[in-house]
Formats: structure tokens, C-alpha cells, sequence
């Protein structure tokens, strides 16, 4: 199933045999570079074949190898266009790091690659379609290379060793046989494989007594990313694909040639020969990075029937290319998980979210109590209370009506925060189709015609609320977010507060996220609750302050955010805010997995009817 990480990662191997694996591989290893090696060509002479070569041919291989690295995000993007080049790139970096050091790492890489993509946004439909399309690509490429490699050799007049074109022929006839599979295979993905998963999807469904999906099945949505992908860009995927690969022999190149091993002696058809046969046998994951396969594989290849000296001369260039195509990556990959988590880190503590002038901030009472609260945490120029009589947590000092409105009518803060980018668009379109599944099962029977939003924003609930035919209005807090949604959509938007409007009769009132940043929740909800008729609903979503993420975290929890959020509810807290004005709950759903809620382990979507 594509919308979770692949079971590889999350099976237990038995502690007895990853102790078994770990010390086969690490033997293995240790064959290659002090039994292997050191047959084909004596260490010292290597390293001073190293020490000879020029600062500017050293700099040419480490631009072809910096190079490769650039190139190794572009396939993944070519099945998601909407990923940003940086963010491939980590997540590329991140899991060779992995696939690179750890026994079996590939599939440790394949699961950081979904944490790393999902949480910038990104579906398991489309992260699940991008491994397996560049993972199909690239040994596509690898069965290419080998052929590539004759027909240069052919054209350039080169003879090969016999080895290799012995090999050459099994290879091919391999790359064939592999291509008709690939054929055959995808006519018979839908119904031998695909067909089961979704039948067994149901099934769990029924089991749990869940209604079925409406929208398409998993297998579907993963199946469009790639019928879409290879349909439209398969171009591009094999374009990249293939720099990918040479690139990566360019700086094998340019490393024989800095430490001096000329085209006299082994021609570059010759090396992409030899290249192409090692990258084909490196695709059999026998030790992390095929680390001491790809070392000895081409040393020995390169160096048959050379003299002694030209063979170090070999050893040393391959060397050189696995410093910089192997440990540097390796290395940098590292380098960046730590970075990564370091600056996140950083971005958790109190006192992150700006400095406002004295003028911006007011102290505060509780919402239905009105009394002011008792101190449980300082957070720089705001504090977070709690109401004696009550218990609802609020923030107080807080920021004022100026405030807020210099705060949210800026255009960067819409731009900086849920729409800075394509992936977090998907998932709010995720949500917005969850979260109007759920309003359409609480509106079951009745007309569900008008929708209302309140906090729309850049208006992408409201699209997906009018393409499901509900005629459509809003009301936002910042004029700029309002302009561009009403352009957008065609439709009324407000500017202002939901108080100053006038009471209606629609269907459905939604609001998310945003009843945490409002200065009076209960007058809110009652303005609220006036624009929609008798038996309409209301619904809603906002963090939860009952969550194990901000009892844990607790001033360091990411969503107190004390300059926006004003009010932090439980369940309970909502509960009884309900009450208060007199709404029926309908369904409360807290599971980050539903599509309403998905990944939002610290929220909750919440339905509710307005009695008839
Ligand atoms: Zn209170």
C-alpha cells in the first residue's frame, strides 16, 4: 500500500542475524580492501600516485563528482514536479548517507526519503511512485550502459578484453529479456497486484466497520502519479536518468586521468565498458555502497594486461573517484541530518516568535469566566494561564487587535506559513477533500447547497467546496489573502470579523484553525453558528492541547506559537465550549491518518449540528 512506508523498514530482523550480517559484510569488506586490493596493486605506490596529481585535474574530477550530486535528485523530480530542488536534494543526501553505511541501508534510505518528503507535504501515493519509477529508470540505465559501451568501443575501433565481451553479451540478452518483463509486467500490475490491495483495503475497512472510501483507491492514486509521470514525462525521467549515470563516469574518467593513467593505455570506451559492467553488479546489494565490490570490480577490470606500475596507477584513480563519488556524499549526508535536526532544534525555542512593540500587546481574561488566569509559563513577551475556575490555558499578555492585524495582514504570512510551497498545498488539498467527506456524511439527507468559511485565506478549502458543487462564500481577517481568494474563486469574501456579519441561513459553517486565534472563542462561535439555518453544521479543526506531543514538549511543544494561538482547548475545553452555545457533536476525530486530519498528530477535526 503506498500510503505508508514500505514493510522493509519497519520489520524486525532477530538481533542474532543482524549480528550475522553485520560481520559477513564487514568480512567482506575487509577481503576486498586488504586480500583483494592489495593483490592488484601495492597501497604506498598507490598513495603516492594520489599525492602526485595536480590541483587543477583534482578540481575537475571533484566538479564532475559535486555534479553527479546535483544530478541525483532531477529523476525524483521528474515524477514529482512539485518537489523543490532543495528538499530532493536532503532527502537524496540523507538516504545514500544510510544506504551507504548501513547493512541493508537501502531500505533505511527508502524510509527516511518518505519521513524526510512527507513531512514537507508530500502523499505516500506520490513518494511511493517516485521510488519505484527511478528505481525501474535507473537499472533501465544500467542494462543501457553495458550496450552503450560495445557500440562506443565498435566506433572508436577499440578492442576489448575478452572478459568483458563476454560479459557484455550475457548482458545484454539480460537487458533484453529484463525490458520484456517490464512490458508484461505493466499490463499485468493492475489486476495481479494492484486489484488485491485495494480488495484488501476494503476488506480491512469493513472490518473496522468504516464506510468505504469515496475517493479513488490507494492503488489508484499511486497508479495515476505514474501513469501520469511516465505518460507525460518519461523523457525527462530518462534524460535525467541517464546524466545521472554518466556524470558519474565522467568523474571516474577524470580521476584515471588526474592520477595519470592516459587514453593510450585504457580508452575511455574502455572505461565505460568496465564502468557499465560494475554498475550493473553493484545493482545486487551485496555490501552498503557495494563498498570493495566497485573498488576491486574496476581496478580489476581496468588493469588487465597492464604492467605492474600502470595498474597502481589504476588503483589509485579508483581511489580517488570513490573518495569523492563514495565518502564525500556519505560524509555530506551526514552533515545535513545533523544540521537538519540542529537548526530545528533551534527553531523550538520560546522567544522565536519576533518582538512586538509594547503598544501591540494586552493582557486578557478567560473567554466564559471572565477572570483573569493564574501563570504557568513565561514565553518571552507572552505567558501562557490558566483560568482558576475553569482550566481553560489562554495566553495573556497577547497580542491586541493592532497586533494581530500587522501580524496576519501581511502577505508573507500566508506565503511564509501553510502556502509556502506546492507539497504543502497537496496535503491541504488531502485535507480539504477529508475534512469535506466528513461534513458531507454529517449533512446525510438533508440539502447541503451554501458553505460558509471563516479564516479562508487564499480560499483552497472554498475551490474544493465549489467543485463539489456547494455554492460558496467567506470571510477573511487579511484584506491581501482576501483579494486574491475572491479573484480566485468568483465569490463574496468579507473582510473583517465574523461578529460584524449578518446573520444568514447556510448550510455549513467551517473554520480551520483558526478558533485558537481569535480573542473571544465563545462570541466567535455564536457569531458563527448564526450564519448558518437550523440543522446546519459546523465544522471545525485546531490543535490539541491534550495531545502526548504538548503534554511532552511542553514550552517547547511547535504549536504554541503564544503570538497566534490565543487559546489552547482540550477535548474536553471543546467539549464545553459547545455546550455553551448550545451545539450537538457529531464526530470528533483526532486519528492522523483520517485524510481531514492527516499527519497532524496534535489536532482535531470537529462536526457539529445546530439543533432544528
Ligand atoms: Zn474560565
Amino acid at each position: 500500500m503506498p500510503e505508508a512506508p514500505p514493510a522493509t523498514t519497519t520489520r524486525r530482523t532477530p538481533p542474532g542475524r543482524r549480528v550475522i550480517v553485520g560481520v559477513i559484510t564487514a568480512g567482506l569488506i575487509a577481503l576486498a580492501f586488504f586480500g583483494l586490493m592489495p593483490a592488484l596493486a601495492d597501497y604506498p605506490d598507490v598513495w603516492r600516485a594520489i599525492q602526485g596529481v595536480s590541483v587543477f585535474s583534482l578540481l575537475v574530477a571533484a566538479a564532475a563528482a559535486v555534479l553527479n550530486q546535483l544530478l541525483g535528485p532531477l529523476p525524483t523530480m521528474a515524477v514529482i514536479p512539485q518537489l523543490r530542488f532543495g528538499h530532493a536534494l536532503s532527502a537524496r543526501l540523507a538516504s545514500t548517507t544510510a544506504a551507504n553505511t548501513i547493512p541493508g541501508g537501502g531500505a533505511v534510505g527508502v524510509g527516511l526519503t518518505y519521513v524526510m518528503l512527507g513531512r514537507w507535504g508530500h502523499t505516500g501515493a506520490e513518494i511511493g511512485a517516485s521510488v519505484a519509477l527511478t528505481g525501474i529508470w535507473n537499472n533501465l540505465v544500467r542494462m543501457l550502459l553495458p550496450t552503450g559501451a560495445l557500440l562506443a568501443a565498435a566506433l572508436s575501433g577499440i578492442e576489448m578484453p575478452s572478459l568483458v565481451d563476454g560479459a557484455l553479451i550475457g548482458v545484454m540478452s539480460l537487458g533484453v529479456a529484463s525490458i520484456a518483463m517490464v512490458i508484461v509486467l505493466r499490463s499485468t500490475l493492475k489486476d495481479r497486484v494492484l486489484r488485491p490491495i485495494d480488495r484488501f483495503v476494503a476488506w480491512v475497512r469493513r472490518l473496522l466497520g468504516k464506510p468505504a472510501d469515496p475517493g479513488d483507491s490507494p492503488s489508484q492514486r499511486f497508479l495515476g502519479i505514474i501513469g501520469d509521470a511516465v505518460g507525460t514525462r518519461w523523457q525527462r525521467l530518462m534524460l535525467t536518468t541517464l546524466a545521472y549515470h554518466l556524470s558519474l563516469y565522467a568523474a571516474l574518467l577524470a580521476a584515471l586521468r588526474a592520477v595519470g593513467v592516459d587514453p593510450g593505455e585504457v580508452h575511455w570506451a574502455e572505461v565505460l565498458a568496465a564502468f557499465s559492467l560494475v554498475r550493473l553488479i553493484s545493482a545486487i546489494p551485496i555490501t552498503p555502497g557495494a563498498l570493495g565490490v566497485i573498488e576491486v570490480g574496476l581496478t580489476g577490470l581496468l588493469a588487465s594486461g597492464l604492467t605492474e606500475t600502470k595498474a597502481e596507477l589504476v588503483a589509485a584513480g579508483v581511489l580517488l573517484f570513490r573518495f569523492l563519488t563514495y565518502a564525500v556524499p556519505t560524509v555530506a549526508g551526514a552533515v545535513v541530518g545533523v544540521a537538519r535536526n540542529r537548526s530545528k532544534a533551534k527553531g523550538m525555542r520560546p522567544g522565536r516568535w519576533g518582538e512586538y512593540p509594547a503598544e501591540q500587546l494586552q493582557n486578557a481574561v478567560c473567554f466564559r469566566c471572565r477572570v483573569r488566569g493564574d501563570l504557568r509559563w513565561h514565553l518571552g513577551q507572552f505567558a501562557l494561564v490558566d483560568c482558576p475556575q475553569c482550566g481553560q490555558a489562554f495566553m495573556s499578555p497577547r497580542l491586541n487587535h493592532d497586533g494581530r492585524l500587522a501580524l496576519y495582514g501581511a502577505a508573507e504570512y500566508f506565503d511564509a506559513g501553510v502556502y509556502r510551497n506546492d507539497g504543502a498545498k497537496g496535503l491541504q488539498r488531502t485535507w480539504a477533500e477529508g475534512r469535506l467527506d466528513l461534513i458531507d456524511h454529517a449533512v446525510d439527507g438533508s440539502p447541503r447547497e451554501s458553505l460558509f468559511e471563516v479564516g479562508c485565506a487564499y480560499g483552497m478549502f472554498l475551490e474544493a467546496a465549489q467543485a463539489r458543487g456547494y455554492r460558496v462564500a467567506g470571510l477573511e481577517f487579511s484584506p491581501v489573502a482576501a483579494g486574491v481568494a475572491s479573484q480566485r474563486l468568483g465569490c463574496t469574501i468579507h473582510v473583517g470579523e465574523v461578529v460584524d456579519l449578518a446573520v444568514s441561513n447556510h448550510d455549513v459553517v467551517a473554520f480551520w484553525d483558526v478558533i485558537e486565534h481569535v480573542p473571544d472563542p465563545k462570541a466567535f462561535l455564536e457569531a458563527a453558528v448564526r450564519l448558518i439555518r437550523p440543522g446546519g453544521i459546523v465544522a471545525l479543526s485546531c490543535p490539541r492541547f491534550d495531545s502526548l506531543s504538548a503534554r511532552l514538549l511542553r514550552t517547547r511543544w511547535w504549536t504554541l506559537k503564544p503570538h497566534k494561538h490565543i487559546w489552547h482547548f482540550t477535548r474536553a475545553d471543546l467539549r464545553r465550549l459547545l455546550t455553551d452555545v448550545g451545539l450537538a457533536e457529531v464526530r470528533m476525530v483526532r486519528n492522523p491518518f483520517v485524510a481531514g486530519n492527516r499527519w497532524r498528530i496534535d489536532s482535531l477535526v470537529l462536526v457539529a449540528r445546530k439543533p432544528v
